[in-house]
């Protein structure tokens, strides 16, 4: 099945007289017949639901459908993009090891790991994405157990390099975790470039309307980690505390990750997404590729429109072909990068806040990526945590404004921010 098709059809096969839709099985939890029956499911012996905090059917068949796009063999939801991503590292992390990561990751992904997951022992090493081989090679340590950048950094819009950070970890026996939120597999699918993690916001193009706060984890099932048992001691030795599993022996390369996050990670931290959001989720996921590329064609066309405009210092979208990513993008997202723009308004701070307040269509939000256009002045904002020298090194200077394109008529656009632009 070609992408389209498995966004309506992966996951999910209704057998005589059952619903068309993914139902909602809001249940938290399952009946059995005898604890025996029970018992199993405890033992990871059996399929099947228990418990709604581990696994729910309707969130399994949304995860279902998320790895049939990703081109992944397992996937968990999460109840939102930072727990996703917190997940997807502490499933590999613990005190006392280390992780890369990219300087040029979402706000809220470099606080969790410069604050938050410091605070847990773990230490992290951030590299700008465009650092030279040496110092991507300095920046691993024995400890290092993971190496994490986003395909295309929010909101910096820079074009991660997956084939070169992923040979890179490999070479150093540990997996590539990529967040593939702004690209969605519709346009970029990182496992095609050696990515063996990836991770979303779903609460951005995937859900897609401002509806639910949601993430997915989706294992690419190639990573070997009894090759490299002794860096992943919490995949490739027995869990004291499910029964002595180990979980890459008993679920192979395929299941193991996914596995260990549902029945360990999942069980003690609760992160889980309800199931009327998951649900919600696979609507959006369903007009998905139709959705991204009409996002994409309009901000094209408005990219092209602010670039000509005089009130407008400088424009920053790859897919205008004097963007400094403008062949990079080319090769991972031939198709199309996002909707999202950042351009600086000349004049600075004090204008952009100006031109934000003169739009009419475009609404002041903290979010990108849904069908009504939004815009942000991050440095007062999402990113009001970093000094001004983080900021430039995550590509995100204070004058800096983010337009998430939607879906309205590009022409009520255009006028719309027209209009604003004379206001300043
Ligand atoms: C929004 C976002 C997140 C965090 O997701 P939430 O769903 O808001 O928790 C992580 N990564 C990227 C790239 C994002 O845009």
């Amino acid at each position: 099945m070609k992408i389209e098709t498995k966004c309506l059809h992966s996951g999910y096969e209704p057998k005589n007289g059952e619903p068309r839709m993914i139902p909602i099985i809001q249940s938290t939890t399952f009946k059995y017949d005898s604890s025996e029956e029970m018992g199993k499911l405890f033992d990871l012996k059996a399929n099947g639901y228990f418990y709604s905090r581990l696994q729910n059917p309707t969130c399994d068949m949304v995860a279902a459908k998320i790895a049939a796009l990703e081109g992944g063999t397992a996937a968990m939801l999460t109840g939102s993009g930072q727990a996703a991503n917190f997940l997807s590292v502490f499933n590999l992390a613990n005190v006392g090891d280390h992780v890369i990561a990219s300087s040029a990751i979402y706000g809220g992904s470099f606080n969790l790991f410069n604050v938050t997951m410091r605070k847990m022992g773990i230490e992290f090493t951030f590299v700008n994405p465009d650092c030279t081989d040496e110092e991507l090679e300095a920046a691993y340590k024995p400890n290092t157990k993971a190496v994490f950048g986003e395909t295309i950094a929010n909101p910096a819009l820079i074009v991660f390099d997956i084939e070169r950070f992923a040979k890179s970890a490999h070479k150093h026996g540990v997996p590539l975790i990529v967040d593939n939120t702004f690209a969605t597999p519709i346009n970029c699918r990182p496992f095609e470039f050696g990515a063996d993690i990836v991770t979303h916001s779903t609460t951005k193009y995937m859900d897609g309307h401002d509806a639910t706060v949601g993430g997915v984890i989706v294992d690419h099932g190639q990573f070997d980690w009894m090759a490299h048992a002794d860096k992943f001691p919490g995949l490739c030795t027995p869990d004291e505390s499910y029964h002595g599993i180990t979980y890459a022996e008993r679920f192979g390369n395929a299941g193991a990750f996914i596995t260990k996050a549902t029945a360990q990670l999942m069980r003690d931290f609760g992160m889980v997404q309800a199931p009327v959001n998951a649900y919600m989720l696979n609507l959006g996921l369903e007009s998905l590729p139709v959705r991204i590329e009409r996002h994409c064609s309009n901000a094209q066309k408005i990219a092209e429109f602010l670039e000509k405009n005089e009130k407008v210092a400088w424009v920053n979208y790859p897919g205008l072909p004097g963007n400094k990513y403008y062949e990079r993008a080319k090769k991972y997202m031939p198709n199309g990068t996002c909707g999202v723009i950042s351009f600086g308004v000349k004049g600075g701070r004090k204008n952009a806040e100006k031109f934000m307040a003169g739009l009419k269509l475009g609404m002041i939000a903290t979010h990108v990526a849904d069908a009504r256009t939004c815009c942000l002045h991050p440095a007062s904002s999402t990113h009001r945590q970093m000094s001004e020298e983080e900021l430039n090194a995550a590509g995100v200077p204070s004058d800096l404004v983010r337009l998430s394109v939607g879906l309205e008529n590009v022409d009520d656009l255009i006028a719309d921010i027209s209009e604003a632009l004379k206001s300043v």
